[in-house]
């Protein structure tokens, strides 16, 4: 009754265009022009690939490299309306943009059966500047549907790094290395984890928490961003 008053007198925009919308949701036009992640991708790390006629193969970097989850997967490319509704959601302070970001990682993602969703964490100097962790806020949507406990405690940021952005290959790799420490094994002893970001840049920050998150004894990761980088 009251949300029925509440749409009359306030009715529910979309938080892109502040064009009418259903309640927590992106109005069709916006949504529809969101370049969502299809297959083929690399079914390891869920890079997409140029080629339309082909299926899910892994990528030359996870044949070589052993990796520290079992799939990690991104909703849309990092750009237009979903990149401008990031920026608002994290650096304008619009926590309200969780509910409609949540939703469409809640659309497009089939979930194992985990034991628990890990944000990936700030630096307390970050999280004191923000005041949020845009992540923890996404993966309290997901936690929500799925009726899983979150774990946002014992996985932590210990050193202060650059935005992952602005730098190069190798130098994200560095740049996140020695990051990320568990206060307690236990939280995640045996676990099949599923770790939410909200951008995969090169996946270093997601690969650098993974295997932090395997040393403490996770038995399987599983890993979902909002959005990737991605340069085709
Ligand atoms: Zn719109
Ligand atoms: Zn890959």
């Amino acid at each position: 009754m009251m949300k029925a008053f509440l749409n009359l007198i306030l009715p529910p925009i979309c938080p892109i265009c502040a064009q009418g919308a259903e309640d927590g949701r992106f109005c069709q036009r916006c949504f529809d022009s969101i370049r969502f992640i299809k297959s083929p991708i690399c079914s390891c790390c869920g890079t997409p690939f140029v080629a339309e006629e082909s299926e899910d193969h892994l990528c030359g970097v996870c044949i070589k490299t052993k990796r520290p989850f079992s799939k990690a997967r991104s909703i849309g490319f990092y750009e237009g309306n979903l990149l401008e509704a990031i920026h608002r959601f994290k650096y304008n302070g619009k926590t309200s943009l969780s509910k409609p970001l949540g939703k469409i990682m809640l659309d497009r993602f089939s979930p194992n059966n985990y034991d628990l969703i890990v944000p990936v964490p700030l630096h307390r100097a970050r999280l004191k500047e923000r005041g949020f962790n845009q992540s923890l806020l996404l993966a309290r949507e997901l936690a929500r549907t799925y009726k899983l406990p979150i774990d946002y405690l014992n996985l932590k940021k210990i050193r202060a790094t650059d935005a992952q952005i602005n730098l190069k290959g190798k130098d994200r790799v560095a740049n996140v290395k020695g990051a990320f420490a568990v206060e307690d094994d236990k939280a995640f002893d045996g676990k099949r984890v599923l770790l939410i970001d909200d951008v995969y840049t090169t996946g270093a920050t997601i690969v650098e928490c993974g295997k932090v998150l395997k040393k403490a004894g996770a038995k399987d990761i599983d890993v979902l961003t909002l959005a990737r980088v991605v340069n085709l």
